[in-house]
């Protein structure tokens, strides 16, 4: 059992001052594996406090010297690689080969930002002027549950390669995944107040942080509604803004493709990360005239799909998260059928070997119109639709027809079709024939998929401002 009740402020871990105490449940087991106590307004009003007094040192330091912060950073994540994949696995129900990838990124992210920093001109020519590129400040790092250490350690490197000081909010759903990079960081001794850590709820530690003058900055990561909310409360001190929201990404499947590889292929990526993931391709569109053969695809692929046990290798799907998404996720199937979708694979429940856990059958629904509940929003879970179009313009106007563009995902045998096909997708990236992450390539939505990109050279400019310079 694990009880946590301090937060990282001014180089240190310090008892919250927060009294609301939380179960940590494995989703795996429905086992209590410890307890957490949120931070609150206070809390995160110290850590902006140590944050401000170390901005103005940490923002003037070298180029040389942030890069050995973050070398420094790499190699205290990379020592605590084991324990981000054990607490991935215990805490969240990450399948171990997604926990081990979220482990070894972890780390990569610093790799990652010193690459680009060392790269990087921060004083440049533009016409008569000098442009010089500066930390925009004291930076605000908020994040979901469901990469907790991937998501932290991108922000955290961007943000200091920039040479802002950071103030991470992570989600309250993840403390001790968020514990072992918290002892990571201290491990690699920044000087103090360079990074605070406070864990707690989004209505008053998120909403604090959103408001407080002290914050430059707010790097989001999480859900369009929560993304919005933020915009709108930082609007006043004018806060410069990058979300990373919510996705419902299309997967096109075109009329030429080989559905004996395209078909588990789109279904991996529409099943990642137990289907918890804002990139997940999850609706599928097919050529109609194709529909009948997919559908027998879809049906072998998911049956050899293992769903179960996190920890075993073979596993594919472990358990969403908590109660709460378990039940939102059977709401939604029971809306797909509700609304005359018809169930290729899975349904309601849980697995039939399953007797505990938070565990969903891997569910597939043909016959689903674009403009039904399952096909417009995201469900954040193993659910995926199958969309029947009769030619290419049809199949990009129904990818396009969503309020979000964050990833989307064209399979087809003629690689020439498929790229021009991915230009005419309003997503922020797509993926052709393969289920690759561009790492250091801009990462983020159109629409209301968000603002801003995050990675490499994009996300480090996301911490920064120019000045111009025009000297006589
Ligand atoms: P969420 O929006 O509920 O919460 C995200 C974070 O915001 C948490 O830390 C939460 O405590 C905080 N928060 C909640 N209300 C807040 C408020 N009013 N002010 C400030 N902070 C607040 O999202 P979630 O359920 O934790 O995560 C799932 C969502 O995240 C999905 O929509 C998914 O698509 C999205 N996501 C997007 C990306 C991306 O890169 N685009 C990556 C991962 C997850």
């Amino acid at each position: 059992m694990r009880h946590l009740s301090h937060a990282y402020i001014d180089g240190a871990f310090v008892p919250v001052q927060g009294s609301e105490v939380v179960d940590i449940v494995n989703p795996a087991t429905e086992a209590c594996i410890g307890t957490v106590t949120l931070g609150n307004r206070d809390d995160v009003r110290r850590a902006i406090a140590a944050a401000q007094r170390a901005q103005p040192a940490f923002g003037r330091s070298t180029k040389e010297e942030r890069i050995d912060m973050l070398r420094r950073l790499e190699a205290a994540v990379l020592a605590r690689t084991d324990e981000i994949r054990e607490a991935t696995i215990e805490e969240y129900g990450g399948p171990l080969s997604r926990a081990q990838w979220v482990a070894d990124y972890a780390s990569q992210c610093f790799a990652n930002a010193v690459k680009t920093l060392e790269a990087y001109a921060f004083t440049r020519s533009v016409g008569e002027a000098t442009v010089v590129m500066e930390p925009v400040g004291v930076a605000a790092l908020m994040t979901p549950w469901n990469s907790t250490a991937g998501s932290i350690c991108n922000k955290l490197a961007s943000a200091l390669a920039a040479g802002c000081a950071c103030v991470m909010k992570p989600s309250e759903l993840s403390p001790i995944q968020t514990q072992v990079i918290a002892e990571a960081i201290h491990d690699a001794g920044l000087p103090p107040g360079v990074v605070n850590i406070v864990n707690g709820r989004g209505a008053d530690v998120g909403s604090e942080i959103s408001t407080h003058p002290g914050i430059a900055k707010i790097s989001f990561t999480g859900s369009t509604p929560t993304g919005k909310a933020i915009l709108r409360a930082g609007a006043e001190t004018m806060k410069r803004v990058s979300l990373a929201l919510t996705g419902k990404s299309a997967t096109l499947i075109l009329e030429d493709a080989d559905l004996a590889q395209a078909i588990p292929l789109a279904l991996s990526a529409g099943f990642l990360n137990s289907g918890q993931a804002c990139i997940a391709g999850t609706r599928i569109l097919m050529p109609r005239a194709r529909l009948a053969e997919a559908i027998e695809h879809v049906k072998t692929t998911v049956e050899g799909l293992i769903v179960g046990d996190p920890r075993d290798p073979q596993t594919l799907i472990g358990p969403l998260v908590n109660q709460a998404q378990y039940d939102r996720i059977q709401r939604f199937i029971r809306s797909g059928l509700e609304e005359g979708a018809t169930l290729v694979a899975g349904g309601e429940g849980r697995p039939a070997h399953l007797a505990r856990g938070y565990f969903v059958k891997p569910t597939v629904f043909a016959d689903v119109r674009n403009d039904m509940q399952i096909a417009r929003e995201e469900i954040f879970g193993p659910v995926l639709c199958l969309l029947a179009y009769d030619d290419e313009e049809e199949a990009v106007r129904i990818a396009n027809d969503s309020p979000y563009g964050l990833q989307a995902y064209v399979f087809s045998s003629d690689a020439g079709r498929a790229r021009r096909v991915a230009e005419r997708l309003e997503a922020g990236g797509v993926m052709v024939n393969a289920i690759r992450p561009a790492l250091t390539a801009p990462f983020g939505g159109v629409k209301q998929s968000g603002l801003g990109r995050e990675y490499g050279v994009f996300g480090l400019e996301a911490f920064l401002e120019p000045k111009t310079i025009v000297s006589a």
